[in-house]
C-alpha cells in the first residue's frame, strides 16, 4: 500500500469512528455537492458528521426577477438573450425563458460566453444580451469577454449580470445563526480569490474552513481537517495543487478592472450587502439593467429553495420534492442545474 493509500485509509477509519460532538459541515459549492453524491461520501462518515449543501450553485441562487428580466428582454424588438442551457429552464415568477422562446421570444443557447461575439458580428442590427450568472470563478471570463468587445469595438452586446461572491453569503448565513460547525470552502472560487480570502471570515465566525478539490480523496481530507479543527477559526488548504494562498492575481486584476462590488439579491435569501459584482460606471453602457433586480417571487409559492439554500431543510422536506417538482418539471431553480441542491438529492435516490 502506498503512503497516500495508507493516509487515506487512516482518514476513512477516523471519520467512520468519530464519536465526538455532532458536526454539521456545509459545502458551499454546487460542484462539491454533486461530487459528494457521486463519491458516496455521506456513507463513509460517522452518523455524528452531517454534510449539508449551501448556496453554491449559481443557477439556484439567481432570483426570479433576473429570469423575468431575461424573459422581458427576449420579447423586445431586435433583442436576443444569450445564455447557458440551464437558465432556459429556471422558473421566474410566472414562467421560464424556454416558454418565452416557444412563444416567440428570442433566446440563443451557447456553450461559451465568447460565442456571443460571433452572434453579434453576424447580426449587427440586433442587441445580444448575455446572461452573466456565476461566482468569482466566472467573473474573470466575463471580464475577458468585455475586454474583447472593447478591443473589437462591438457595439451590440450587453450583459445582464448576476455575479455573486462567496465570503459575504457565508458571513450572512453565520450571522443568521446557521447550525453549521465548519465549511468546505469552494475549490474553484478559491483558485481565483485564494485560500487566504476566507481567513478574515473564519476568524470572525470562529469556524474551520477546508478548501477542497473535487475528488473523493480531496473531500475526505477536508472533512477530516474540519472535524479535527472544530471550534477554531482557521483556513486549511487541501487543494494546494490548484489553489494558491493569494489566488490568481491576473484574474483578480482583470475582474477589478471592469467590476465593482455591490449589494445583490439571492433567490430565497434576500439582499446580501456587498455580495455581487457589477460593471463599473465607465462600462455601464454595456449593462442591461443588472442593478435594478428587486423582487424574488417564486412561480410556485410552496417552493422552499431559500431554506434549502440556507441548509435549514433538506430538499426531501419540501412538499413538492419528487411530487410536483421533478427534473422534467422543476418548480424551483434548485431542481434545474446538475449542481442544484434538490437535483443532487433527487439523483441520490
Ligand atoms: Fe423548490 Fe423543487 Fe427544491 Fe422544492 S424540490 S425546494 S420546489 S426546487
Amino acid at each position: 500500500m502506498s503512503d497516500l493509500d495508507q493516509t487515506l485509509a487512516a482518514v476513512k477509519a477516523r471519520l467512520k469512528a468519530y464519536d465526538g460532538p455532532r458536526m454539521r459541515i456545509m459545502e458551499v459549492c454546487g460542484s462539491h455537492t454533486s461530487a459528494i453524491v457521486k463519491n458516496g461520501i455521506p456513507g463513509l462518515l460517522s452518523p455524528k458528521i452531517e454534510l449539508v449543501a449551501g448556496p453554491g450553485c449559481p443557477v439556484c441562487v439567481t432570483p426570479t426577477d433576473y429570469i423575468d428580466r431575461l424573459i422581458a428582454l427576449s420579447k423586445e424588438k431586435d433583442t436576443c438573450v444569450v445564455t447557458f442551457g440551464d437558465l432556459l429552464r429556471v422558473p421566474g415568477s410566472s414562467g421560464t425563458l424556454m416558454q418565452a422562446k416557444t412563444a416567440g421570444g428570442r433566446a440563443a443557447m451557447v456553450y461559451s460566453p465568447f460565442d456571443t461575439l460571433a452572434l453579434a458580428k453576424a447580426e449587427p442590427e440586433t442587441t445580444f444580451v448575455f446572461a452573466a450568472v456565476g461566482f468569482e470563478t466566472t467573473a474573470p471570463v466575463y471580464a475577458l469577454l468585455l475586454d474583447q468587445i472593447l478591443k473589437e469595438q462591438i457595439p451590440n452586446i450587453r450583459f445582464l449580470t448576476a455575479v455573486k461572491t462567496m465570503p459575504p453569503v457565508i458571513d450572512a448565513l453565520c450571522a443568521g445563526g446557521a447550525d453549521v460547525q465548519g465549511f468546505i470552502a469552494p475549490g474553484h472560487v478559491a483558485v481565483v480569490i485564494g485560500a487566504d480570502a476566507f481567513k478574515p471570515l473564519a476568524e470572525k465566525v470562529q469556524l474551520p474552513f477546508g478548501v477542497a478539490g473535487f475528488t473523493g480523496r480531496h473531500l475526505l481530507a477536508a472533512i477530516d481537517g474540519i472535524v479535527r479543527a472544530r471550534g477554531r477559526g482557521v483556513v486549511m488548504n487541501f487543494y494546494p495543487e490548484a489553489v494558491a494562498q493569494g489566488g490568481n492575481a491576473k484574474a483578480q486584476a482583470l475582474v477589478a478592472k471592469y467590476f465593482e462590488p455591490g449589494d445583490a439579491l439571492w433567490r430565497g435569501m434576500g439582499v446580501i450587502p456587498g455580495s455581487g459584482y457589477y460593471l463599473k460606471a465607465a462600462y455601464r453602457r454595456y449593462d442591461a439593467g443588472s442593478r435594478a433586480l428587486q423582487h424574488d417571487r417564486p412561480m410556485n409559492a410552496a417552493c422552499r429553495c431559500g431554506e434549502v439554500l440556507k441548509g435549514t431543510i433538506s430538499p426531501k422536506d419540501c412538499p413538492l420534492f419528487k411530487t410536483a417538482c421533478t427534473p422534467l418539471h422543476p418548480q424551483g431553480a434548485c431542481m434545474v442545474s446538475a449542481e442544484g441542491n434538490c437535483l443532487s438529492v433527487y439523483n441520490e435516490n
